[in-house]
């Protein structure tokens, strides 16, 4: 009997674990490891941090799903992994104190990221100035700020809302583009568009980026750029917009900032919502002699290395490979460890990378969405089923993010009737110039925006949740 033991029941987690007992039944033992006995599904967050979802319809309890599946659910986190003694273990530490050692013949390390506020002073919620929807917690604290400046308008006290990044380094610009449309939307909707100063400020080297490296799609038989997307949004509802900035501070009502050129600014705010910079969970890797070796499984970023070539990150863009990114998500070291989703170190930007004069990096780091976490977490199931039911010696299931595409919806308001979104699909994610003339193959890669993107955004909240419950015909929903 193989022991399969997964950190973390987000996208990847989830669906690692449930593809897993589903092949393996039985005869051989799942278990998840997380300090959430929920799922979350993270993309509707960007809704209740404007009030207009309930928290509670973004996520459920796994307890009865794992129950109905046979997995083991152990609600702890991982605190160190001990991958050299004889019986390999990860030490879990429970809410009440309790440690206890849980063997594992594999291991998948599916921990999402750090929140890592502390590396801009005064960012976050919890010990600064500006608010997040990073965690479900985090998002109702912004909807309430939201609404109280909402409030402040209606008793006709103009406000300044700063939406965006909170770091040169930041990711998950698409949520905080989602989230500036939802804000500006709401507020509009209530007739108080004329007393909203809204600003938009991001380290993307130019608007549209995401941390994509930027996308072109054909429409109409015109290249359409990223580019002129985002500033047509903007320019239509009156956003005023920064790029290329890395946010130095945060203070109590306004945050200092210097963009690639060296360009120095101060923005005032009564609202601010900033995405942090993502770090690895903090978990211990040791030894047989209990020396530490984090440092040879991770990445300084703590995100666990996977076969990438890491040396690439070096390199000058111009450099930058397809093949520089991991397809197999196995550790070089340890073959039976697994990296997936958020939780694997990526070898580079996708987007170029600058400084500004004074050496400061900005360089958005690569998204690794929902749908590519939970494609990753299905692959490396599946070469953990070969190798446990076939006897494979390597991992055999491959996907990678050069050779993968995606679908991107994103929000801009949130109305079965008066509502819209973009609908962004590319292939692959990892542009390929060598390739292709624009980085992606164009009769893959398209875009549209309307009310339909909206249905399908809202539909895809409830086919997500569906499927990471396991109700019937879960295994049929694309990852
Ligand atoms: C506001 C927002 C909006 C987004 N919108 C979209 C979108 O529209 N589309 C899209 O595709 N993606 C979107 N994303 C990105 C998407 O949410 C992530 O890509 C996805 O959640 C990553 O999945 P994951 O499983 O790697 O990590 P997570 O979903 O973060 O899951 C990590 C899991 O690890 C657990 N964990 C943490 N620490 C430990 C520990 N020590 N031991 C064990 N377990 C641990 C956590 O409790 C959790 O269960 C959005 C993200 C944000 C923040």
């Amino acid at each position: 009997m193989a022991r399969i033991v997964v950190l973390g029941s987000g996208f990847a987690g989830n669906t690692a674990a449930l593809n897993l007992k589903k092949a393996l039944g039985r005869k051989h033992e799942v278990i998840v490891v997380s300090p959430r006995k929920n799922f979350s599904y993270i993309p509707s967050w960007i809704w209740v941090g404007v009030g207009s979802m309930k928290p509670e319809k973004t996520q459920f309890d796994l307890t009865p799903v794992y129950k109905k599946f046979g997995i083991e659910f152990k609600n702890g986190a991982a605190e160190e992994i001990h991958p050299d003694s004889v019986d390999q273990y990860v030490v879990v530490k429970y809410a009440d104190g309790k440690t206890e050692r849980v063997k594992y013949d594999y291991l998948i390390n599916a921990t999402g990221p750090k929140l890592n506020f502390a590396a801009t002073p005064g960012l976050g919620p919890d010990e600064g100035y500006s608010d997040s929807v990073c965690s479900l917690p985090h998002a109702v604290k912004t909807r309430d700020n939201f609404l109280k400046a909402v409030e402040k308008m209606k008793q006709g006290k103009r406000q300044k809302f700063v939406v965006g990044t909170g770091h040169g380094t930041a990711t998950c610009q698409g949520a905080a583009f989602e989230y500036i449309h939802n804000l500006e939307f709401e507020i509009a909707k209530r007739g108080l568009r004329d007393m909203a100063d809204i600003t938009w400020i991001s380290n993307e080297p130019m608007l549209g980026d995401f941390g994509v490296g930027g996308v072109v799609v054909r429409r109409n038989g015109n290249f359409i750029s990223g580019k002129l997307f985002a500033e047509s949004t903007f320019r239509e509802k009156g956003i005023k917009w920064i790029d290329r900035a890395h946010v130095r501070n945060v203070k109590e009502g306004s945050l200092d900032y210097v963009n690639i050129e060296g360009k120095e600014g101060t923005l005032d705010f009564d609202f601010a919502m900033l995405i942090p910079p993502f770090a690895g969970i903090p978990i211990s890797y040791i030894d047989k002699d209990g020396n530490d070796i984090k440092s040879q499984l991770c990445a300084p970023s703590g995100f666990m290395k996977v076969d990438a070539d890491y040396t690439s990150g070096a390199k000058p863009f111009e450099e930058w490979k397809n093949s520089d990114w991991p397809k197999k998500y196995n550790n070089p070291l340890y073959k039976n460890i697994f990296a997936a989703g958020i939780a694997f170190a990526p070898p580079h930007p996708i987007s170029k990378a600058f400084k500004a004069p004074d050496g400061t990096l900005i360089a958005p780091s690569p998204p690794r969405t929902g749908m590519a976490s939970g494609i990753i977490g299905h692959t490396v199931a599946l070469s953990i089923i070969d190798m446990i039911k076939n006897g494979a010696e390597e991992p055999t299931y491959s996907a990678s993010m050069a050779e993968f595409g995606a679908i991107c919806i994103t929000s801009m308001g949130k109305s079965m009737i008066g509502g819209s979104a973009a609908l962004l699909t590319m292939y692959p994610v990892i542009p390929n110039y060598d390739k292709y003339k624009f980085g992606r193959n164009l009769n893959y890669t398209f875009g549209d925006i309307g009310l339909a993107g909206h249905w399908v955004k809202y539909m895809l909240h409830y086919l997500f949740i569906w499927k990471m419950k396991g109700k019937f015909l879960w295994q049929y929903i694309p990852d």
